[in-house]
């Protein structure tokens, strides 16, 4: 017999309240461990980011540390994916279904884990506000494109439904596409960028990944203006071809790309039934991040790992509306309405550091 199973073999010989109170007991258990994984992970300060930090008491119960530079106080969850969740043992389970599992139906979340609607909702965008992108350098033969995702307002409050899906599935350039810039070398570094409403601009290319396209790296894509205009004032080598075409030759082509465009398009369109514009890059990055890490053999480790570490994914979380207001502005002819109402305590003021969480 293995430990579990004789673990569960004296469990079954419990009396009932005493098969009860270990249940209470073992789950205390593990919330004590994960704090402590918390704990052992702390290396820095949430807030300026200086290593000089040092542990400051405890409050109730929970392990304080407070920074030499900035002189402020926090917590080893401070800024993170689980910052304030009391069902830390839950939102542990949660996780593992999320990657396990992929992105099932709120509903079946919910139920499958006795947590309200809104919970469950919560924790997926606080997850995936954990995933952040770190692109590569872009070197060699270079893939770039753009996709088209239908301008959403899924979930959205407060507007007449006609509203809440793009009414238009028109081709071309217009305020119901919302267009993602796809960038891939052959080394399989990869970005994808939410950058706009509308047509593509060699400025969005300039802003999500010129600092990252090698000089000598040379460009591949259909003949867009746009992407063409970049390469110039850049003087980044450019092969372009008819969209027709597809391929310039069998080298030079956006193969790569169009495969994981359709790969991405049947996740986000078909699986997930089309996601919320304002959601979409949040979505994009953890799609991402299962494609970098699919050969991986502990991918909740890798996920662990991220969270972990990131303490600007509370901020993030708590502030996608503002991101999305401010997206709507910059980069779309809409009108931004029906802002959402919600407030978080703790919630990121300083205008100065969102404008560095920006994710647009
Ligand atoms: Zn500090």
């Amino acid at each position: 017999m293995t430990p579990s199973e004789q673990i569960k073999d004296i469990f079954q010989k419990l009396p009932t309240d005493k098969q009860n109170q270990l249940l209470k007991d073992l789950r205390s258990l593990r919330n004590k461990s994960l704090t402590s994984i918390e704990d052992s992970s702390i290396v820095e300060c949430p807030y300026c980011k200086q290593t000089d930090i040092f542990k400051n008491g405890k409050h109730k119960g929970t392990q304080r540390y407070k920074c030499k530079s900035c002189n402020r106080n926090f917590k080893a969850t401070t800024g993170k994916a689980f910052y304030g969740i009391k069902k830390r043992v839950k939102f542990d389970e949660y996780k593992s279904i999320m990657i396990k599992e992929g992105l099932l139906p709120l509903k079946q979340m919910s139920s499958r884990l006795g947590i309200s609607h809104q919970t469950a909702f919560d924790w997926r965008h606080k997850i995936l506000s954990s995933i952040n992108r770190e692109t590569e350098n872009f070197n060699g033969i270079t893939e770039i494109d753009d996709l088209w995702f239908l301008y959403s307002q899924k979930g959205r409050q407060g507007l007449k439904y006609s509203r809440k899906r793009g009414g238009s599935k028109r081709k071309g350039d217009n305020d119901f596409q919302v267009k993602m810039l796809v960038t891939m070398d052959r080394k399989q570094s990869t970005d994808l960028s939410v950058v706009r409403i509308g047509r593509l601009k060699s400025s969005d290319i300039k802003r999500k990944v010129g600092e990252k396209i090698s000089k000598t790296a040379t460009l591949v894509s259909d003949k867009h203006s746009s992407i063409s205009a970049f390469a110039k004032q850049n003087n980044i080598e450019h092969i372009n071809f008819k969209a027709s075409d597809h391929i310039a030759d069998s080298q030079h082509h956006v193969q790569t790309v169009n495969n994981l465009a359709s790969r991405i398009k049947g996740k986000l369109n078909h699986t997930l039934r089309g996601v919320s514009t304002k959601y979409l890059q949040n979505y994009s990055n953890w799609f991402q991040f299962y494609e970098s890490n699919k050969n991986s053999n502990d991918i909740v480790a890798e996920v662990d790992k991220i969270i972990s570490k990131n303490h600007d994914a509370w901020n993030v979380f708590t502030n996608t509306e503002n991101f999305y207001k401010r997206f709507i502005k910059e980069y779309s002819k809409r009108t931004y309405r029906c802002p959402t109402k919600r407030t978080w305590q703790n919630q990121l003021k300083d205008t100065m550091t969102l404008a560095n969480l920006f994710i647009y």
